[in-house]
């Protein structure tokens, strides 16, 4: 099996360029943000607690969402690999996951990482609200403490991965949005 992380900061482009990557290559996407807003929809526990957190811009707890990746690795094997979409997002999460992989036999295979400048995630993030209505979109304090959770919390991890030498990196900054996944599946071709 693959294990291809995809990474950047809120408003990169993620989940939008995943559609295409998975289609390409058989993966399963797993993003950690969509398995939790379908939690907070279904009203569960997890889901209760998890919106608290989400609505002010912090990150759920590490358990839960390593819960959620490990779940899913076990219900879907009929695929070439997965791309995990918002996991890892700390350092912590980054250690685990290589323990769970490395308990599998497995390993990450690589790190496509979109990047694109802090005034362009509010950018971003203020016309994704108006179009699909999340509610950790909607105040400016929430998209700000997200981008200070980033910086903090998920940065460090392309250090991590730099120095596995499995870090790689494509700008998302283009406005075209056909652009920047031209760039996102040109790296994804060199990867496979
Ligand atoms: P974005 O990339 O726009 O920040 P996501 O959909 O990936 O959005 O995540 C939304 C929110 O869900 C995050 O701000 C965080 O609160 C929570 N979340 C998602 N993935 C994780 C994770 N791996 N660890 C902790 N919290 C997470």
């Amino acid at each position: 099996m693959k294990y291809y992380i995809l990474f950047g900061p809120p408003g990169a482009g993620k989940g939008t360029h995943a559609a295409a990557i998975i289609e390409k290559y058989n993966l399963k996407h797993i993003s950690t943000g969509e398995l939790l807003r379908a939690e907070i929809s279904a009203r569960t526990p997890l889901g209760m607690k998890a919106k608290t957190l989400i609505d002010d811009g912090l990150l759920v707890p590490d358990e839960v969402v390593e819960g959620m990746i490990v779940s899913a690795f076990d219900r879907f094997k009929d695929v070439e690999g997965f791309l995990l979409d918002g996991f890892p997002r700390t350092l912590g999460q980054a250690r685990d996951l290589d323990r769970i992989l490395g308990e599998r036999g497995e390993a990450v295979t690589a790190i496509v990482s979109i990047m694109i400048p802090d005034e362009l995630i509010f950018r971003r993030i203020h016309k994704r609200a108006s179009e699909e209505g999340r509610a950790d979109d909607a105040s400016d304090e929430t998209i700000r403490h997200r981008i200070s959770t980033y910086h903090a919390q998920t940065e460090p991890l392309i250090q991590y991965y730099k120095d596995a030498g499995k870090y790689h990196e494509v700008q998302g900054d283009s406005p075209v949005l056909e652009e920047n996944r031209a760039r996102v599946l040109d790296l994804m071709g060199k990867l496979v």
